[in-house]
């Protein structure tokens, strides 16, 4: 992962991870507040809400938000992907996720799909800006 200053991270939570991704932003709460954040719309309006973070609200994900999120990556403007899956429960837009997780691989973005992964790649940036300042 590149040296940056500003990480500009997309932030998209299915229904039953929700709350995941709550604990998991409050808990880089303060990294997260200088970064550049974009996310899906009713993840992004609880991030907002109950946090207190600035975030550019895309649609919801099931009526295009995932591919608006997809749009900004494939045009550069997103450093890294935090795509908290319900590996459970079937999604009515499923290509829309699958064209998310493809465009990530695409032009090697990190894309974390899991609690696990999401913090070792939150822990790396919060490393990368450190070293940048
Ligand atoms: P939402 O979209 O944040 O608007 O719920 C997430 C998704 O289901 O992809």
């Amino acid at each position: 992962m590149t040296k940056m200053t500003q990480p500009r991270i997309a932030l998209i939570a299915h229904d039953k991870k929700k709350d995941d991704m709550i604990t998991l932003a409050a808990e880089y709460l303060e990294f997260l507040k200088g970064c550049t954040l974009s996310a899906t719309g009713t993840t992004g309006g609880r991030l907002h809400n109950e946090l207190g973070l600035k975030v550019e609200r895309k649609h919801s994900g099931p009526v295009g938000g995932d591919l608006q999120i997809g749009a900004q990556l494939v045009n550069g403007e997103i450093d890294c992907v935090i795509f908290l899956r319900d590996p459970m429960t079937p999604q009515p837009h499923e290509p829309d996720i699958n064209a998310l997780v493809r465009a990530c691989d695409v032009h090697n973005i990190a894309c974390a799909t899991n609690l696990s992964t999401a913090r070792l790649v939150l822990n790396q940036l919060m490393i990368s800006r450190a070293g940048a300042a």
